[in-house]
């Protein structure tokens, strides 16, 4: 008789797995490239490497490695608490702030309770849901970004969960303060609102909503953000959620009591402090933001203006586009898994790098003339 493995539920088999970006040693070996010719424009990667100070407290750090990290996170939270002003017990760390959005469902979804999203909004909203057997809902976008009022009429009494990404991933789409939190007051207080701000540290002081503030007066409300974006720590795994105490008492009960690793930690205590490493980041993205800008524009490629580190152009035939970008060692993002098959998202990357994407878009166009009169400058 053949072994047979148990069967996992529907709602578990029906899930198609996250696509991350393509590492660079898998497509050095596909293409026979030298991995060193290889640029990666792919996962909204911080480009300019990390934080001296994060890597010395790593190095520090590692002698102590047979220890369990502190569960608690006393260090990184107390840290967090005087730079954003917010009691520690109202902030939970995640391994990723992937893992908040993850505690989320498992602390507040049942199987068949339904959660809320936007279409073309982060890939993680409706991977969660699904993961706990919820109903996701996806709400047609407006202009490629969240329609909030859609959203809002969509909220039933089965609703237990809205996720907002503000900026969004991929889109690049931002919801300025005022509607953001009009919406955040009309949605019925049983209703978790997840903001995510993963990109919230690219934005303009100016641009910036007082989410945090805003936890205070909405205990509905939890606020997640990473270190994996401008901080330049994706490897390590790391983010946090600002949340009510009666919410965060809740996470604290579904997470791993040591979700965040010992490394993770102290680096991202370290660039915490590093401020000037940050706003050396957004200068940098800022400026590679308008390099890309320019350079589509001169190939008439349009594409969506974007409050992160990451531009979508719209190149008509994506895939192809994409495969000869590949073959050029240039690995940008697909994302028709987004609804988006005409588009190909591309992470700001040091200059030279965007010049060298920029090069290699000519090339992949040139070589696919019919694109150029799909695609019109914006
Ligand atoms: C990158 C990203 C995240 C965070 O990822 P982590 O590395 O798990 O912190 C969360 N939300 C959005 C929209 C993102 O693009």
């Amino acid at each position: 008789m053949v072994a047979r493995a148990p069967v996992a539920p529907d709602h578990v088999r029906s899930i198609s797995p996250y696509v991350p970006g393509k590492p660079i040693d898998d497509i050095a070996r596909e293409l026979h490239l030298d991995p060193k010719t290889i640029i990666k424009l792919a996962s909204n990667e911080n480009p300019r490497g990390p934080s001296k100070h994060a890597v010395a407290a790593i190095a520090a750090a590692a002698a102590e490695i047979t220890r369990y990290p502190d569960g608690n996170g006393f260090a990184l939270k107390a840290q967090l608490s005087r730079k954003l002003g917010i009691d520690p017990a109202q902030i939970v760390l995640g391994n990723g702030s992937n893992d908040i959005l993850e505690l989320a469902t498992q602390a507040f979804l049942r199987p068949g309770e339904a959660a809320i999203y936007a279409q073309h909004a982060f890939a993680v909203y409706p991977l969660a849901t699904q993961a706990r057997g919820g109903v996701g809902i996806e709400v047609p976008a407006r202009d490629y970004g969240h329609d909030l009022d859609a959203m809002r009429a969509a909220v039933t009494r089965d609703t237990r969960i809205v996720f907002i990404a503000n900026p969004n991933n991929p889109t690049g789409s931002w919801i300025s303060a005022q509607p953001l939190e009009a919406f955040i007051a009309a949605v019925p207080p049983q209703v978790l609102i997840v903001l995510d701000e993963a990109y919230y540290e690219y934005l303009r002081r100016s641009d910036r909503a007082p989410s945090l503030a805003w936890v205070g007066r909405y205990p509905n409300l939890l606020v997640t953000r990473t270190f994996s974006k401008a901080y330049g720590l994706a490897a390590l795994r790391v983010g946090y959620g600002v949340m009510s105490l009666e919410v965060a008492d809740m996470l604290n009960r579904v997470r791993q009591p040591f979700n965040v690793n010992a490394l993770a930690q102290v680096a991202a205590i370290a660039a915490l402090a590093d401020t000037e490493y940050v706003e050396q980041s957004r200068d940098l993205n800022d400026a590679g933001l308008t390099q890309i800008y320019q350079g589509l524009a001169h190939l008439h490629i349009a594409y969506l203006p974007s409050r992160a580190n990451f531009v979508m152009a719209h190149v008509g035939d994506a895939s192809r586009i994409y495969q000869s970008l590949l073959a050029q060692g240039v690995i940008v993002r697909p994302v028709a898994n987004y609804g988006l098959p005409d588009w190909l998202r591309i992470s700001v990357g040091l200059p030279e790098e965007n010049e060298r994407f920029l090069e290699a878009l000519e090339t992949a166009l040139a070589a696919a003339p019919s694109v150029h009169l799909v695609a019109r400058a914006c």
